[in-house]
């Protein structure tokens, strides 16, 4: 990637301090998606390596990964397909339970929008302990969904989220890694 690109990532992202709660550096990404060169850059850098590749779907994790995955999929010329926390989608669904920092909770996806073979791209805006895209990768790796990669604007890399992609035989992709939480 080259530098300007990162300059304008680290210039666009706001750093909000104990945000949900004290010792949390809130990554937040409105303030990028805000600013139209900011915008535009971080979709095209993700989708590179993948333009031409046939990928059919963008995966994206609720919320954020709606509004990056949306245009990364217009740009692929592909379709979009939503991952959401339960109870929100009206279709048969697949669930997956996940491990949150307090308790537990569930993801859904609809059964019939990947199908057995087809590559996906699974997209959310940061990745911390990988536990909400593990589950991710999980529910479309059930579906039969090939997960050709996935990909995140930022990584907080002391928190081992990438291995736990990997490990699932899955290649991660970042634009700007933060260190600490
Ligand atoms: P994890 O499951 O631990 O990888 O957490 C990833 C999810 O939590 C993503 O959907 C992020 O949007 C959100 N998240 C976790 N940590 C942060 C942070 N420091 N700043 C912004 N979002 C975060």
């Amino acid at each position: 990637m080259d530098s300007s690109l990162l300059k304008t990532l680290q210039e666009s992202i706001r750093d909000i301090p104990d945000y949900p709660k004290p010792g949390i550096m809130f990554r937040d990404i409105t303030t990028l998606l805000g600013n139209a060169r900011a915008f535009r850059r971080s979709v095209d850098e993700l989708v590179h390596p993948y333009s031409g590749t046939g990928i059919k779907k963008v995966v994206g994790i609720e919320a954020r990964g709606f509004i990056l995955g949306g245009a990364m999929a217009h740009q692929l010329s592909c379709g979009f397909v939503p991952i959401r926390k339960k109870g929100k989608l009206p279709h048969d669904t697949v669930k997956i339970a996940y491990s949150l920092e307090y308790g537990v909770d569930e993801m859904e996806l609809h059964r019939d929008a990947v199908h057995k073979g087809e590559p996906v791209l699974l997209v959310d805006d940061l990745i911390a302990t990988g536990g909400t895209a593990e589950a991710a990768v999980k529910l479309l790796q059930q579906l039969g969904a090939n997960v050709v990669a996935a990909c995140f604007v930022i990584d907080l890399p002391d928190l081992g989220g990438r291995k736990k992609i990997e490990d699932l035989g899955v290649p991660v992709r970042t634009l700007i890694e933060y260190s600490g939480h």
